[in-house]
């Protein structure tokens, strides 16, 4: 099988997340709703997990929902806590993942106002753009991604909390590819809520959390009074017991892990720079430790995914396929790029078990592959 390099795409289940989880499948695990022992057992792990959540983000265990991944947190935050018939604006970005950009677009067929903040040419959220869009705007809410998923540029959040009412507005983050990556604290003021999920950080799929202290205007899914009435249906027990362990494990290695991902992101950029006209997107603003978004102007990003993978790497495209059609990043188009080199990016996102030779490996892989075109295409591309 190919060196693992998605990371951000899903990271795979740590061995000790599996270890607690797996006896929540096995065995005969009670509904935590239910009162015997059984129930009361299955009640317990969900609250442990809970708390372990609470932990890592510095928020009281009572703020934590559990949901079925980020996309329905983001679902549930922008459906169920945005405040109905009301003409305050929602304020997001250009550069949000596809969970919070499809769910505006619905509000705004539903008649909310919905603004989108442009981000800069390195990713960032324009901070004097945003201040003139801002400026006399009472949003309701203001929903920002705490790093970008394809670029993994971090938002300046603290500045854009700045620019809005905390008394009037919602300040809420898809932290989904930051939680467990670099630390979050929700007890410092600025961020009301946040979502994640846990796939990313080493737990299982189908499985995440919003976190906010404010109680829904309307259920995204109504049935049992679970999550304190917050979101029906039987809670998935292994799946947030998993979560629990990775949030855990993220709390207690945080600094290891964010010294090892540098240190692969670190290599893997400057033999890039061996490449000649590689680009690094975002390249000289604070990103995640993991991620390098990338492109060579003489190869498709498509191309350059199936000729790494054929050499047993396993990358991510930038562009998405709709309907048989290859189209660029909507986060690179908002940055400005150009479609053609926006068409030609790949992200590489590491992990804690890949090694610096496989590094190293994968930066010869690019370097031969290069080599390997006619000068004229090289020319051609400068
Ligand atoms: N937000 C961001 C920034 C993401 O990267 C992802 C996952 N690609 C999601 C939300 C959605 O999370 P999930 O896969 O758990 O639904």
């Amino acid at each position: 099988m190919p060196v693992y390099f998605d990371h951000n795409a899903t990271s795979p289940m740590h061995p000790q997340v599996a270890d607690a989880l797996i006896p929540f499948l096995q065995n005969p695990t009670g509904n935590p709703s239910s009162l015997h022992s059984y129930g009361r057992m299955a009640r317990s792990a969900v609250e442990s997990a809970r708390a372990e959540v609470a932990m890592l983000l510095g928020c009281s265990s009572d703020d934590v929902i559990f949901t079925s991944g980020g996309t329905e947190a983001n679902n549930l935050l922008l459906k169920g806590f945005v405040e109905q018939q009301c003409d305050s604006p929602i304020v997001s970005s250009e550069i949000e993942h596809p969970s919070i950009i499809e769910p505006l677009m619905q509000l705004r067929s539903d008649g909310y106002d919905v603004i989108l903040l442009k981000p800069d040419q390195n990713g960032v959220v324009d901070l004097e753009a945003a201040s003139s869009v801002l400026t006399g705007v009472t949003p309701q809410l203001l929903s920002i991604i705490y790093a970008n998923n394809e670029t993994g540029v971090i938002q300046p959040l603290e500045a854009l909390s700045t620019m809005v009412d905390h008394e009037s507005c919602l300040i809420h983050s898809d932290a989904t590819q930051a939680v467990g990556k670099i630390p979050i604290n929700l007890s410092q003021p600025g961020i009301d809520a946040i979502s994640f999920s846990a796939h990313k950080l080493g737990g299982p799929q189908g499985v995440g959390a919003l976190v906010i202290r404010r109680k829904p205007n309307r259920l995204l899914i109504s049935g049992g009074d679970q999550e304190n009435k917050r979101r029906g249906g039987t809670e998935n027990v292994a799946g947030i017991v998993g979560l629990g362990k990775a949030v855990q494990i993220a709390r207690l290695e945080m600094e290891q892990k964010q010294h090892h991902l540098e240190k692969l992101r670190n290599a893997f950029e400057a033999g890039l720079q061996s490449i000649p006209d590689s680009v690094i997107f975002g390249q000289r603003v604070a990103r995640l430790p993991n991620t390098t978004y990338f492109a060579l102007p003489y190869y498709h990003g498509e191309t350059l995914l199936m000729e790494l993978d054929r050499a047993g790497f396993a990358l991510a495209s930038g562009s998405a396929c709709h309907s048989a059609v290859t189209e660029p990043s909507h986060v690179l188009k908002a940055m400005g790029v150009d479609d053609s080199l926006a068409l030609n990016a790949v992200r590489v996102s590491f992990g804690m078990q890949n090694k610096l030779q496989e590094v190293e490996m994968l930066v010869t892989k690019l370097q031969q592959l290069v080599n390997k075109l006619p000068a004229v295409v090289r020319r051609v591309a400068v």
